[in-house]
């Protein structure tokens, strides 16, 4: 961090002219200590978030200030930045590598998480119900839910209800609403899907 010091920064101001936390440190001053820690990620608020979206309703970057920014960034220390996005990410989710979401993800995916096909979860998948399998069926029914043609949510649902037939035929694209639907009526969609999908053929 450090670039809400004012000094990393100070590139982009002309010369008499200091920035509003020139020479104070988020020991020193409150102001700056609530900067330092929203910058980190740690603590916003809701009704941090709230003020802070009333106060910049409306507000746009004047042509000026475009510009310093677009200084400052081409100025900036590769080094330096490089330390700032590591610490970024290691204190804020939203800033993590598409790995690192990805190992979260698995994490949280198949039979760890528990809403998962609404609460039937618990029943152990066949070890080829995985992560691939999903990408494969999801390929074949074009990133569709295969019933409202949603993208929105998709999950893979086993036509016989069966977790143990993991098997492409008997799985199908679904986005989440559908895939409760489907939930009720076993029956019904059982056959309907066995019937006329004539998507389920891989
Ligand atoms: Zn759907």
């Amino acid at each position: 961090m450090g670039m809400h010091k004012g000094q990393t920064n100070s590139g982009s101001f002309k010369k008499r002219q200091h920035p509003w936390n020139y020479g104070l440190t988020k020991e020193t001053d409150k102001r700056v200590k609530k900067q330092s820690d929203f910058l980190k990620g740690h603590i916003v608020t809701k009704k941090t978030r709230k003020i802070l979206s009333i106060k910049h309703k409306g507000k746009h970057h004047s042509k000026s200030s475009k510009k310093k920014i677009s200084i400052a960034v081409k100025n900036r220390n590769p080094e330096v930045w490089k330390k700032t996005v590591e610490t970024r990410r290691k204190n804020n989710p939203i800033w993590h590598t598409k790995k690192t979401r990805k190992k979260i993800g698995l994490k949280v995916s198949g039979k760890n998480n528990g809403s998962w096909q609404g609460g039937i979860s618990n029943k152990p998948y066949t070890y080829n119900f995985n992560t691939k399998l999903k990408k494969q069926i999801k390929k074949r029914d074009k990133y569709k839910c295969q019933l409202c043609k949603s993208k929105k949510d998709l999950c893979i649902h086993h036509i016989d209800y069966n977790k143990k037939h993991s098997f492409p035929k008997n799985l199908i694209t679904l986005c989440r609403k559908c895939n409760n639907k489907v939930n009720q009526n076993r029956k019904y969609w059982k056959k309907y899907f066995k019937c006329g999908g004539n998507n389920v053929n891989i």
